[in-house]
């Protein structure tokens, strides 16, 4: 019986989950190996050693199901894990629907998305290996926000490369890095060659996150091994991380008396928060335990799941990363500088991909008018303003609501509600003053 009263599904600390879940073992076919960029063969834990921590390399190749969670890692998720899971009633209500409407929320953590929840093992694996210093990219911030939260935890410098368009019009994550102790660069810089580079050939780039990734990487090879590269999506060992979130619906839904989710809906940039919330769900649908539906929401500006090529591609602009297989639109892409800056990427993690491919998920694209539209609706419903890219995921669920009158409709909806949207409010300001620009690319 689903429980009509109950708001929040809260776990206690001491039921968060101790493994992270990795679906390489249940797939029904292994997914495309990662390639050399030089070699074109497959690449191993030595060929990524240099620029990433051994730990993660070894996570990234792993085909064991589930990995322990260190100690050191679950005291940090303790500060905001478990994360609650909500079921949207004002909103339902708001839309006459008849499907249940549930939202894992990740927005509790320090810096108000789950990017955290990989950031944080990210550096403690790295601190553990005597690495002293972080390099990445950053879109919106939230990433470079998160791991330099997770650096200033395990006593680690980190240094920062901002897509120029977000470093100019989202002030306030360059000042929330800055006061976790990270050093922030927009991108492209004249810092790196690959930065230079492209500023010769375009000086007025609004910048993207494939260039600077380059730019990250290129400062963790030239460091002779003080500095270590991290990256906040697309890889395995993110996805790995993120698990946590799904693994904690299964442990909420039946608090509200749900046996299953019948269909998530998760926003994907590079793929990390939908494949974190679905994975563990899809373990139990693969197994025969459940029949959920996944659909991943991506932007219409940036759309390559729906209008990507599923072949290998670099992750960066200058081809310094691995060939991964993946849908992408090309390593040279620029998106438009939509709003969702954490959905600007040109690819999407190979593991999302493949199960994309598989027909295990399912993939939309929102236009960001529909998006904003959206996210202003559950602010008004549920009193929570959703990070511009959670609006994507909430969008395709309340479109899919709406279809649902009839008490024979009704379906249990899980939203990844990826994180809040308090400073993402100029983007909000925007929308409603009615000046929002619908991008799409066709
Ligand atoms: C970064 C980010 C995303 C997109 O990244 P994924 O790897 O696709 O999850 C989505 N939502 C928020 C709030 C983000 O910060």
């Amino acid at each position: 019986m689903v429980d009509d009263t109950l708001v929040k599904a809260l776990l206690a600390e001491s039921e968060m989950p101790t493994q992270w879940y990795n679906i390489v073992p249940d797939l029904p076919e292994p997914p495309p190996p990662h390639l050399h960029p030089g070699t074109r063969g497959p690449l191993t834990v030595n060929d990524m050693a240099p620029i990433f921590a051994r730990a993660l390399c070894e996570q990234e190749f792993s085909t064991e199901r589930y990995v322990d969670i260190p100690e050191a890692v679950a005291e940090v998720y303790r500060i905001w894990r478990p994360s609650p899971l909500f079921r949207a009633r004002r909103l339902e209500k708001a839309l006459s629907t008849s499907a249940r409407i549930y939202y894992k929320y990740e927005g509790t953590s320090p810096i108000g998305s789950h990017k955290a929840n990989s950031s944080v093992p990210q550096a403690y694996y790295n601190s553990v290996e005597g690495v002293s210093r972080l390099t990445t990219e950053t879109g919106a911030g939230q990433w470079g926000s998160a791991l330099a939260f997770a650096c200033q935890v395990f006593g680690m410098g980190c240094e920062i490369w901002q897509v120029r368009a977000s470093y100019e019009g989202k002030p306030y994550r360059r000042m929330l890095m800055e006061t976790f102790g990270g050093t922030v660069h927009p991108s492209p810089s004249d810092l790196t060659e690959s930065g230079r580079a492209v500023l010769a050939a375009h000086p007025d780039t609004p910048g993207s996150l494939g260039m600077a990734v380059s730019e990250a990487i290129e400062a963790a090879a030239g460091s002779g091994g003080a500095a270590k590269y991290a990256l906040g999506s697309v890889l395995n060992h993110v996805v790995l991380h993120q698990s946590v979130i799904g693994e904690e619906v299964l442990r909420q839904l039946p608090m509200f008396g749900e046996e299953q989710a019948d269909v998530v809906y998760g926003c994907a940039g590079g793929g990390s928060n939908l494949a974190g919330l679905s994975f563990p769900l899809l373990r139990e649908k693969l197994a025969g335990h459940a029949d959920t539906r996944f659909v991943a929401v991506e932007p219409a500006a940036c759309p390559s799941l729906t209008q990507g090529r599923y072949e290998y591609d670099h992750g960066d602009v200058a081809g310094l990363t691995p060939l991964l297989k993946m849908y992408t639109l090309g390593q040279d892409f620029v998106p438009d500088p939509i709003h969702a800056g954490g959905l600007r990427y040109h690819g999407m993690s190979p593991l999302l991909s493949h199960t994309v491919n598989l027909g295990l998920v399912e993939a939309a694209a929102v236009g960001q008018q529909e998006a904003f539209e959206a996210g202003v609706l559950f602010a008004r419903a549920e009193g929570l303003v959703p990070a511009p890219e959670s609006c994507h995921a909430v969008a395709a669920a309340v479109a899919d609501a709406r279809s649902r009158t009839r008490p024979e409709d009704s379906v249990a909806m899980v939203i990844g509600l990826s994180g809040h949207g308090q400073l993402d409010l100029p983007a909000y300001q925007t929308y409603l003053s009615g000046d929002l620009a619908d991008t799409v690319r066709l």
